[in-house]
């Protein structure tokens, strides 16, 4: 597993407009590390940062200062996209692909063989509970299933980190409790270093190792799910 540390990073979101009302920063001086096959949480509300800080990481935006570093690989900020699987709120799935498509599609891109893909699927497709779909199209499932292709996707890929932004926000509450504790799993067995955000204190305090509270573009403070609970 590989250790994922963000050095001193500040982002703005620049407005297009010249004028005294500069935007403040998205995040700044952020600083964090996420220790190799460890489990941990973004909590804030909403506007404190948590997006930006999961799509620097995911190289979809660039630092105005700092460094992001995954492993040893500290030539390359940010990490390579290809080494990150992520798990979005909307699971961001291919709706009139099957369920195989899907899960497969990171794996063409990568130029694997067919049977390697054959078997990849079919592993993952086991690990979330969906053997028997792969015939099914994607945007005919229920929302828990749709995203349990979207994780298995996410996993096909063998990523060095695992990003999710708010997965479980758009489920019922039973079948968010019930994904909380399939993730968990599933990250577990696989030991891959996660960067999960959420609003969500009680799915924070659920599933991860350690929380870092956000405000204000920054990190208050990291803890373990018991020091965070007795927070005011
Ligand atoms: P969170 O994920 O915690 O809700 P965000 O990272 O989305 O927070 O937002 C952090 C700050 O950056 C907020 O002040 C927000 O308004 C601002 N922001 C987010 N996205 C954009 C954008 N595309 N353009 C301008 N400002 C943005
Ligand atoms: P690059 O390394 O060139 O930035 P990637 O290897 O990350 O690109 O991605 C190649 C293609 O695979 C992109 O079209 C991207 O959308 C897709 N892709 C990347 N990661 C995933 C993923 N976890 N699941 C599915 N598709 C992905």
């Amino acid at each position: 597993a590989y250790e994922l540390r963000l050095d001193g990073v500040s982002f703005s979101y620049s407005n297009g407009r010249s004028g005294p009302h500069h935007q403040p920063r998205a995040l700044s001086d952020f600083s964090l590390t996420v220790e190799p096959g460890e489990f941990l949480t973004l909590l804030g509300p909403s506007g404190s940062g948590k997006t930006t800080a999961l799509r620097l990481v995911a190289g979809h935006l660039f630092p105005g200062a700092g460094r992001i570093v995954l492993g040893d690989d500290i030539t390359i900020v940010p990490p390579r996209k290809r080494d990150i699987g992520m798990v979005f709120q909307n699971f961001a799935l291919f709706p009139h692909k099957t369920v195989e498509g899907n899960v497969a599609f990171g794996l063409q891109m990568r130029k694997w063989s067919k049977p390697a893909i054959r078997a990849s699927v079919r592993r993952m497709l086991d690990v979330v509970q969906l053997t028997g779909f792969e015939s099914r199209r994607a945007g005919e499932l229920s929302g828990g299933q749709q995203q349990r292709v979207a994780l298995a996707r996410a996993l096909a890929i063998e990523p060095r980190l695992l990003l999710f932004d708010e997965p479980l926000s758009s489920l019922d509450a039973q079948l968010r409790q019930s994904m909380q504790l399939e993730i968990r799993r599933i990250q577990q067995e696989a030991g891959i270093t996660t960067l999960y955000v959420t609003h969500d204190q009680e799915e924070a305090l659920t599933m991860s190792d350690r929380v870092a509270v956000m405000n204000e573009g920054r990190v208050e403070q990291v803890e373990g799910p018991k020091e965070v609970y007795h927070e005011p």
